[in-house]
């Protein structure tokens, strides 16, 4: 029954409240935390299981109300999304993809009985929140504006049941680059000890349950001196995600094939929308059909169990070529080391901290975030 009034976002119902105060704007250096500096205004959506979506406001920025037994207080039931707004090299303000985005919170609604909603009525009031923030993008090279969503159960019950009602609110952050001094190759732990996602779990959707339970890892990753860790699923160590981005690994095989790998979507993998892209150039440029400079010719890609010892012996052999993760966040977050069952997995970095394939891969992926080169991808607000 919680699916049942789905529909009834409307944008033509938008009430805006104007900040009666606009904050100054940061300087770069103040966004070195990511996330922590929010624009002036946000936007809210009530939901109710008998009258559906409310009236959608965008308001001055403010805390959230919610009963000590709100839903999403005691059983997590909260899935949220995240992208960026880029400025482009007009002057204008695009978003990345955000279509994914909108399908990928229904799933994740859906996963945590959130209410369903319209993604492109919605995305059309996030729209609208980003052009009243517009002066908010920055226009300096690796800044932009990301976007976070939020869906919570806000019904105050202690029994645990789909929400009554719920509340969806966006707001608005500021961001830098994550390497203002170029890329910093990372070292991750390889976690044995914990997982991250089970089979039927839900490690393929976005809720925060999911990040609380990866705490704990990348704790353990600090005290062995590693910044991120590396999920290991299962008896074989399959390589799943870095912390919380996807993972990549670029083998070169005996045939003098490269071949780029990343685990599959099997229901345990966060289906990030920078894998699908990078995944998406990468094919378009192995078949021929759009050539990406500083890719190998003889280019494969694929999405298939990559065992950590498969690592590790590459490694040895000289076999791997670059190891990376990719998230919105980062973009691309090069690796040169993994601590396995204590032992170091070294892998090759270029002289400028990305390896040739994970580098011409970026610096496509980024001209069509900020617009340098037009793309379906990039949506003007
Ligand atoms: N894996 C996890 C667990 C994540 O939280 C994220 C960030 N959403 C990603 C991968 C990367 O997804 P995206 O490229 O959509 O940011």
């Amino acid at each position: 029954a919680y699916t049942s009034t789905a529909l009834g976002v409307e944008p033509s119902k938008l009430e805006i409240q104007h900040a009666p105060q606009l904050k100054p704007k940061p300087d770069p250096s103040e966004l070195r935390v990511f996330g922590k500096i929010v624009t002036d205004h946000m936007l809210s959506v009530p939901w109710n299981v008998l009258t559906g979506w409310g009236t959608p406001r965008i308001h001055p920025f403010g805390k959230v109300l919610l009963d000590p037994h709100a839903s999403v207080l005691n059983f997590a039931q909260t899935c949220f999304e995240g992208f960026k707004a880029y400025r482009t090299p007009s002057g204008k303000v695009a978003l990345f993809r955000p279509d994914m985005n909108m399908k990928r919170m229904q799933t994740s609604a859906g996963r945590a009985t959130l209410p369903q909603f319209d993604g492109e009525a919605m995305l059309e009031l996030i729209k609208q929140l980003v052009r009243l923030e517009k002066d908010w993008v920055p226009s300096k090279p690796g800044y932009s504006l990301y976007v976070r969503p939020l869906l919570i159960g806000t019904e105050g019950t202690l029994v645990v049941n789909p929400p009554s009602d719920a509340l969806l609110t966006v707001i608005c952050c500021p961001v830098g680059p994550y390497y203002p001094e170029g890329f910093k190759p990372i070292a991750l732990y390889g976690t044995t000890e914990f997982i991250r996602a089970a089979p039927g779990g839900i490690g393929s959707y976005k809720l925060g349950a999911n990040y609380v339970t990866g705490l704990v890892a990348a704790k353990e990753a600090a005290k062995h001196g590693c910044p991120q860790n590396l999920w290991l699923q299962g008896p074989n160590h399959l390589v799943t995600e870095v912390g919380t981005m996807n993972a990549m690994a670029v083998f070169k095989h005996p045939d003098g094939t490269i071949e780029l790998a990343t685990a599959p979507l099997d229901g345990m993998i966060l289906p990030g929308v920078t894998r699908n892209s990078v995944l998406a150039l990468a094919r378009e440029h192995a078949s021929g059909n759009s050539r990406i400079e500083g890719l190998p010719d003889n280019f494969v890609v694929s999405e298939r169990e990559i065992p950590m010892k498969e690592v590790q012996e590459a490694a040895k052999a000289g076999a791997l070529v670059e190891f990376f993760g990719t998230g919105t966040a980062a973009v691309i977050s090069p690796v040169n080391r993994i601590r396995y069952l204590d032992e170091d997995v070294h892998i090759p970095t270029g002289p400028d901290g990305m390896g040739p394939v994970s580098k011409s891969l970026w610096q496509r992926l980024v001209a069509i975030q900020t617009g340098a080169i037009e793309h379906s991808w990039s949506v003007v607000v």
